[in-house]
Order: structure tokens, then C-alpha cells, then sequence
């Protein structure tokens, strides 16, 4: 045997060997998937992998930035916006190194927000190899088990993300990107349909108008008359925004107050409460000191026992109703965040920056012109 054939012979042997092991790391992978064990590597944020359980866990600190995101996500921010966010208050982004020395991305958001590993599944075999050619495997083929480990969003929460993508995707791409201060939140009263925006040319130079092109089915045009969209346009806009944070702060603060008011209501229960089994130790005391007979003792204990399931109801009441209202604004809240608008909208460089001041509160602008002069109603978010 010659030198040449035998090199190429352990060539082959090596390579079939390589093969083989890697098949059954495979199947041991799968196996493993399919018990709901965590097989993939690292994990994606917010969980660790844990090496000793062979399990991944929630880490407290990141899943609060994870869920910040999908909050966001699902209230309107862009996951440009978040990325954005992230990075302005130097949240470290999921991987460090090279990979990620920009920090966030919206990819990188993008990514998290459609993750299904995220509400309790493990999945396993989105690729195959196929006679030494990398190929996707088609979704419904994956490997999807529930894992061990803890959910950290909800089915509901997933479908709108889902619903969100899918609503942003046929959004054209240069209003996503927000090339207009009001690009995505401008509708028409008449038809509902997001307004569109077209740049007219005068000797005098350019501007924008916002206008309604929506047709409807049997191929009448919406009769939304138009408006080019001036400094008087904007300042109107905005002053219509700021004023309506009083009415905004007065709601917040009756809310407030109901809080308050519930909470102290509570105290005062508990404190009654206190008093009550206070009242029936006092009693069993004087019993055991003959100081009063055995029927007068249990007559009072029946009247104090029925009073305190009756304030330990009305306890158990006040507390659902306080639970209920955790997520509460607070006016603080409220004023920060008019504060940031009022700072992004007075320093924003650009129509892309004053559209994020705009999302960063508002969910949709409604335009409607009538005779009498334009109408815009605010829908906050
Ligand atoms: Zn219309």
C-alpha cells in the first residue's frame, strides 16, 4: 500500500468517524430536547444556563430589561426605539465582545421579541444537514417541546408581537423608518386609513401636505380634503398636546387619590381587626382568672369571632382592589414623560427625531377637515 493510498484512507476513516459522532451528538440532542432539556448552548437573554441542573433560569436583572422590551414593543415603541433606549442608559446587550460592541440593535430586539423559547419551549432542528449541505428545516418539522424552564411572556403577548410584525410589514418602509415627523400615526376620520404624505413643488421651494388616497372597494375615493403640513400646522399640534397634559394630570391625581383613600380605609381595617383579637385574648384572660363564667365568655367570643371574618372580608376586598391598581401612573410618571417629549420635539435635529418624540406618547393623531378649519384628536398612548 502506498503512502498516498493510506493517507487517503485515514482521510476517509476520520471523516466517516466525524460523521458518526457528530450524528449521535445529534440524536443525544434531540433526545434531550425532546425531555424538555436545555441542549442549544447559550441561552437567549434573559436566561443563564445553568450547568449543574442542565437547565436554564430566569436572570432577575435581565428578564426586567426583557420585559421592559416587550412592553414597549407592545404599547408602539419601534424596535429601533428600544434598541436606542437600551444603549442611551449603556444597558448591556445580551452578548459582549466583538458581537456586540454597538450594543443593542433592532435585530437584536427583533430577535428576543418572536423568540418562542421565551414563553416555556424548547425547539430543536430548525436546520439539518443534508449530504454535507447545510438546509432550514420547515417550521412545522421543528422540534418544539415544553422545557423546564419559566415562561417569561405570555401566549397573548406573543400573538401581538406577532401582530405587530406583521402590521409593521406591510407599512411602507420609509414610513417605518420615520422620514416625517408624523409618518404611521396620521389617520383619516373619514375611512380610518393612515393618512399618506406627498412633498409638493413650488418656484418658491417645497413642502409637505398630508392627504387621504384611500379607495374604497366599489371605487370611490375618500373625499378627505388635505393639508399641507406648515409651522401653523405643528404648532397647533403640539399645543394641542401639551394642554392636554392637564387634563391628563387632573385624571391621574383623582386615581391617586382613590388609592390613597382605599389604602388608608385598610390601615384602618387592620387596625379594627387588631383590636378585635385584642378583645378576645382580653376575654380568655378574665375567663381563666374567674373573673367572668364560661357562658358569658363564649357569647362575647361569638360576637368578636363574627365581627373579625367581617373585617378580615373587607380586608381580603381592599386588597384585590389596591392589587388591581399596581401598575398605577403616577403623576411623576406622567410628567417625565411629557418632560421627554417636550425635550426630544424642542431638540429634535431632524423629522425622524420629532417622530420619535411623537411615539414616545402618542398612539395615533385622527386629522379631519372640515369647513370651518382642521380637527385633530389625540389618542395617547
Ligand atoms: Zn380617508
Amino acid at each position: 500500500m502506498s503512502d498516498e493510498m493510506l493517507f487517503d484512507f485515514q482521510a476517509v476513516f476520520a471523516k466517516m468517524e466525524y460523521k458518526m459522532i457528530k450524528k449521535r451528538m445529534r440524536q443525544g440532542k434531540v433526545a434531550g430536547a425532546k425531555k424538555g432539556m436545555w441542549t442549544n448552548g447559550s441561552p437567549p437573554y434573559p436566561y443563564i444556563y445553568n450547568r449543574a441542573t442542565k437547565q436554564i433560569e430566569v436572570d432577575a436583572d435581565k428578564l426586567k430589561i426583557y420585559r421592559e422590551i416587550v412592553d414597549k414593543y407592545i404599547l408602539g415603541m419601534s424596535t429601533l426605539e428600544i434598541a436606542i433606549n437600551l444603549n442611551r442608559r449603556c444597558i448591556a446587550p445580551p452578548y459582549v465582545g466583538k458581537r456586540n460592541k454597538y450594543g443593542w440593535s433592532h435585530v437584536t430586539v427583533h430577535r428576543l421579541l418572536i423568540n418562542e423559547i421565551h414563553l416555556g419551549y424548547i425547539i430543536y432542528g430548525k436546520s439539518r444537514n443534508h449530504r454535507g449541505t447545510p438546509q432550514l428545516v420547515d417550521k412545522e418539522d421543528w422540534i418544539k417541546v415544553k422545557g423546564e424552564h419559566e415562561p417569561v411572556k405570555t401566549e397573548e403577548e406573543h400573538e401581538q408581537i406577532l401582530a405587530r410584525i406583521a402590521q409593521n410589514a406591510i407599512i411602507p418602509r420609509k414610513c417605518r423608518v420615520g422620514t416625517l415627523p408624523l409618518s404611521g400615526l396620521l389617520y383619516c376620520s373619514k375611512c380610518g386609513r393612515r393618512m399618506q404624505f406627498k412633498r409638493r413643488e413650488t418656484k418658491n421651494g417645497s413642502y409637505w401636505t398630508a392627504m387621504c388616497v384611500y379607495a374604497y372597494p366599489d371605487g370611490t375615493k375618500c373625499d378627505q380634503v388635505g393639508r399641507k403640513l406648515d409651522d401653523a400646522f405643528y404648532k397647533a399640534l403640539y399645543q394641542k398636546i401639551t394642554k392636554i397634559d392637564e387634563q391628563t394630570l387632573e385624571l391621574v391625581d383623582e386615581i391617586n387619590e382613590q388609592y390613597q383613600e382605599l389604602q388608608a380605609l385598610c390601615e384602618m381595617k387592620q387596625k379594627e381587626l387588631a383590636q378585635t383579637e385584642q378583645a378576645i385574648e382580653n376575654l380568655f384572660e378574665l375567663y381563666e382568672d374567674g373573673k367572668i363564667p364560661k357562658q358569658r365568655l363564649s357569647d362575647r367570643i361569638a360576637g368578636h369571632e363574627k365581627t373579625k371574618a367581617e373585617l378580615e372580608a373587607e380586608i381580603e376586598k381592599c386588597k384585590t382592589a389596591l392589587a388591581s391598581q399596581v401598575n398605577l401612573v403616577t403623576v411623576e410618571m406622567v410628567k417625565r414623560r411629557i418632560d421627554e417629549f417636550k425635550n426630544l420635539w424642542l431638540n429634535a435635529t431632524d423629522p425622524s427625531d420629532q417622530n420619535s418624540a411623537f411615539r414616545l406618547l402618542i398612539e395615533r393623531i385622527v386629522y379631519d377637515r372640515k369647513d370651518d378649519g382642521l380637527r385633530l384628536d389625540v389618542l395617547y398612548k
